[in-house]
């Protein structure tokens, strides 16, 4: 099992970070170590002191494919849920300004929080139109729209699916829309997938 994350795929949330919008999408991976599942607390790692959630639709894949054409997609995928992409935004700005890859801030334990699937079919307007808020002690922080997502969830499977084969039970995230922010002790996330909530978390 993997996890592949697709980063910097929403413009708003590219300039709250002042990078650039990228040609190709952008990803990188998590390990099965870095799973966090059944609204499990997240306790917050002691390397960092900026650590930040990010609210992100995830597809659950349930077919073996490689060079996915993005009209045939659909069929690889099977159920959506929303995640929290955990990141040390400290050590992320350390790793951006020396060119160091990403794993030290991203792929940690823990660092892929993953909500309950609901079947794909329960939205039948696909992928590219689905709303999901995240709120943090009850307010409201982060609020996405898929169709605001620069490489959708089909472009997002055939291009990765170039460089990895893809297997049943793998997860995408799919990038976080804007509002990301610092976590602290006691807080709790809630996130709703079209009005459905599908993932909480206490900070720890
Ligand atoms: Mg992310």
């Amino acid at each position: 099992m993997k996890i592949i994350c697709i980063g910097q795929n929403y413009r708003e949330h590219i300039k709250e970070l002042g990078t650039k919008v990228p040609e190709k999408p952008v990803f990188f991976c998590k390990p099965d170590t870095a799973l966090l599942l059944r609204n499990r607390p997240f306790y917050i790692p002691d390397f960092t002191r900026n650590l930040h959630y990010e609210t992100e639709l995830v597809v659950r894949i349930c077919k073996v494919g490689k060079n996915i054409a993005p009209r045939f997609a659909p069929d690889y995928y099977d159920a959506y849920t929303l995640g929290f992409d955990f990141t040390a935004r400290d050590i992320q700005e350390y790793c951006r300004r020396e060119g160091l890859p990403w794993e030290a801030c991203k792929a940690f334990d823990n660092s892929a929080a993953i909500g309950e699937f609901i079947p794909k079919d329960k939205f039948p307007q696909g992928p590219d139109d689905l709303r999901f808020e995240m709120k943090k002690n009850g307010e409201s922080c982060q609020k996405g729209h898929t169709a605001d997502m620069i490489f959708k969830v089909d472009e997002i499977i055939s291009y990765v699916s170039k460089f990895f084969t893809l297997r049943t039970g793998d997860y995408i995230f799919t990038g976080t829309p804007p509002g990301v922010g610092a976590l602290q002790i006691g807080d709790r996330l809630e996130a709703f997938l079209e009005g459905i909530a599908v993932l909480r978390c206490t900070i720890k």
